[in-house]
């Protein structure tokens, strides 16, 4: 079942289409990161499925419930972190989340315990009695993201919420992404660190200038350039004779050795690629390393996405 469908949608901004006929499904369960450069049109995407923005075209559901015609409803399925947010002068911790435990109606019963689980989750336990202006920027973005959590949605879309923040509070930001999707919760995350997108995410959609260029699982994303791959070929002597010998080899696209070992650029099927590993080897070469090395998404957005910005 899926969590998230999302039909044709379109939104235009005078003559700017900031979305064009942009379809997606996330399973139920499952993290998708939604890339792409500034201005793709990600937060638009992410505001209509909030129910904070309208489409000029297409559809949204989120559990079954339309973005247009159900939005309460579709409120309560959702927690959503947009890329900036507020947050209140004079208030501690406990009670900028105690304010939303009331906006939301949980019982006052329930509010100081669920108020505890939630700084527990986001590791701001310490902080309950911290005033919120004070806090960090790695901690208030932990606050917003507890915030989101209140109602206990099933589906999360989090816009940017690892953004301008270090390495360390990136790194506790994606535990706690991991932590959530253990929970078994749908998560729309979009970024632009897109190697920490590949750790955390089960797919991937890279979205340019309003449209959806690639969407699959994240493996196959990175390895969507048209199945050309890299692989490393290290020798224990001859290489300016290994590269010439490699050059002409089926699949192979081209090769360098300015590394020190021989780079190839190879679109050849798994039969090519053993059959120029045992040719290596019965010609007399000692290979220390045959190996292909895995490209990432910062190589896979760059290749698809142009130019970006
Ligand atoms: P970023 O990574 O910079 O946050 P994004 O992928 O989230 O970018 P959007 O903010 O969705 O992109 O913007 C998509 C396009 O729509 C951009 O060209 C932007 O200038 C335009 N746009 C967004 N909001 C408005 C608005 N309120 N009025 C006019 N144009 C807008």
């Amino acid at each position: 079942m899926n969590s998230v469908e999302i039909k044709g949608l379109t939104k235009i901004y005078g003559s700017n289409h900031a979305l064009r006929d942009f379809s997606l499904n996330i399973p139920k369960g499952q993290v998708c990161g939604l890339i792409g450069p500034n201005g793709a049109g990600k937060t638009t995407a992410m505001s209509i499925l909030a129910t904070l923005l309208a489409p000029d075209g297409g559809s949204a559901t989120v559990n079954g419930y339309d973005v247009m015609s159900e939005q309460a409803r579709v409120r309560r399925q959702i927690g959503y972190m947009p890329d900036f947010f507020g947050v209140y002068d004079n208030l501690k911790t406990t009670e900028y989340l105690e304010f939303y435990a009331a906006a939301y109606r949980i019982p006052v019963s329930e509010r100081s315990r669920l108020i505890g689980d939630l700084l527990e989750l986001v590791n701001l336990a310490d902080k309950f009695n911290s005033y919120v202006d004070l806090l960090s920027r790695g901690m208030k973005q932990r606050l917003a993201l507890a915030r989101c959590l209140v109602h206990n949605p099933e589906v999360l879309i989090l816009d940017e919420p690892a953004s301008g923040l270090d390495p360390r509070a990136r790194a506790e930001m994606k535990e706690i992404i991991r932590h959530l999707r253990r929970m078994n919760k749908t998560i729309l995350i979009s970024s632009h660190i897109l190697p920490e997108l590949a750790e955390m995410c089960d797919s991937i959609a890279i979205l340019e200038q309003g449209r959806l260029v690639t969407y699959g699982p994240v493996e196959e994303v990175t390895a969507a350039r048209q199945g050309t791959r890299i692989l490393k070929v290290d020798v224990t002597d001859k290489l300016s004779e290994l590269l010439e010998f490699i050059n002409p080899k089926p699949g192979v696209v081209s090769v360098d050795g300015e590394a020190g070992w021989a780079r190839v650029t190879f679109q050849g099927n798994k039969n090519d690629q053993s059959q120029l590993l045992k040719e290596i080897i019965e010609k007399g070469w000692y290979v220390i390393e045959f190996a292909e090395i895995k490209g990432n998404l910062e190589d896979a957005f760059m290749a698809m996405t142009g130019e970006g910005e």
